[in-house]
């Protein structure tokens, strides 16, 4: 993007500042009010109306990057609830293009370590367990292949989900490979916040390709940070899906129990819902399982970021629990006493901190249980 295409589009925001908050009428607690996690929080610059004003001066060459601009940009999650706020009334800032940009541009100097070390997360460990898949009939991609489940960098080492998710399938009846043996680069939205563009290109690039080569229609993703950079970078004619959306498909036609549980909430993940637009998939899911569900008041596209995106949670570990006690507050007001969550990243994130009496469950956990799935499969 060139300084003038980055100045157009943040003269786009008229500093309105409706997008700090959220708009129904009846608003059970003003805390409730406001969105923008790092706004929220400390206020001013950090808004989106302040972040887009920091774009302007930098496009025009008035503001000079320093540590104290670094600071304001790398507390921003990438929520994307400005974008899409924006896009509902009468203008639109591309909010998440413009932010970015600008952690495209920032001098590599004033780049977090954390956030520059993104690129690691393109490395596949050497012990990576996606072959426990294959105890659930998932096999390795040779020749043509319809269907894929992503191996993304949350699922590599992750030995106990990955019996989840290859219970979930077995149970399916639906032919699923992986590439287990040779995996596709495990990319994820900590590319786009290092600024890694150039081995984002690579990594898709090597993804579309094997994609084509083995004729695969529809790739299951688990992390939805991942799903989201897929369906936004991928130039294939493949159909990426969540596994919520899987799930929530095969528990139209399969017999489930119910899940004993008491009164429960939902974390709508920033790239599950804003992104992808899933909002859906879970909620079918959880009626599914006979759960008593209280919507937090923020909810669906006015959901509130639970803190750990836009790389918050690997550099600013503290900010992340701070923008978490916000959504806890909410979620308290609730009375629910199981928070569910479709993102490992607002899963670990929540779990900082989180009020005692309050249990965080990951969502493909709740299916797999919920189609018999005890444990001792994984043995
Ligand atoms: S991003 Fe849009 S809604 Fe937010 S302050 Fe700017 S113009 Fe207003
Ligand atoms: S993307 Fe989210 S955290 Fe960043 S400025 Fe917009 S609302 Fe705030």
């Amino acid at each position: 993007m060139t300084k003038e295409e980055l100045l157009e589009k943040a003269l786009c925001c008229n500093r309105c500042g409706t997008c700090r908050g959220v708009v129904q009428d009846a608003i059970p607690d003003i805390a409730f009010a406001t969105q923008c996690p790092s706004g929220m929080t400390m206020f001013g610059a950090y808004e989106p109306s302040g972040l887009m004003y920091l774009a302007r001066g930098i496009a025009q060459g008035d503001l000079k990057w320093n540590e104290d601009l670094a600071k304001v940009l790398y507390a921003c999650t990438l929520c994307g609830y400005c974008d899409d706020f924006c896009q509902r009334g009468y203008r639109h800032t591309p909010g998440i293009e413009i932010l970015e940009e600008l952690r495209r541009i920032i001098p590599d100097r004033l780049k977090p370590r954390a956030i520059k070390q993104a690129v690691k997360t393109l490395q596949i460990p050497a012990n990576q367990k996606l072959s426990v898949l294959e105890k659930y009939g998932v096999s390795d991609v040779a020749g043509k292949a319809n269907t894929i489940i992503f191996g993304d960098n949350t699922l590599l080492s992750n030995a106990p989900k990955l019996n989840e998710i290859g219970f979930i399938i077995q149970k399916s009846g639906k032919k699923v490979s992986c590439f287990i043996s040779d995996p596709l680069p495990p990319v994820s939205t900590a590319l786009i916040n290092g600024g890694c563009e150039k081995e984002l290109n690579a990594a898709m690039k090597e993804i579309d390709a094997r994609i084509e080569e083995h004729g695969v229609k529809k790739v299951i993703v688990y992390n939805p940070e991942s799903l989201s950079v897929l369906q936004k970078c991928s130039q294939s004619d493949a159909q990426f899906v969540s596994i919520t959306r899987f799930e929530a498909d095969l528990l139209k036609s399969k017999k489930a129990k119910k899940v004993k549980l008491p009164a429960v909430t939902y974390q709508d993940p920033c790239h599950l819902g804003r992104y992808s637009k899933e909002y859906a998939a879970p909620r079918e899911i959880m009626k599914k399982l006979g759960l008593n569900v209280i919507e937090m008041w923020r909810t669906g596209n006015n959901s509130l970021c639970c803190g750990a995106g836009g790389g918050v949670l690997t550099n600013r570990s503290d900010l992340a629990k701070r923008y978490a006690q916000n959504r806890w507050h909410e979620a308290k007001a609730t009375g629910a006493k199981v928070m569910i969550t479709a993102c490992p990243f607002c899963n670990a994130n929540l779990r900082q901190d989180k009020p005692r009496d309050i249990k965080v469950v990951d969502i493909t956990s709740l299916v797999a249980q919920a189609l018999g799935y005890t444990g001792k499969e994984a043995r």
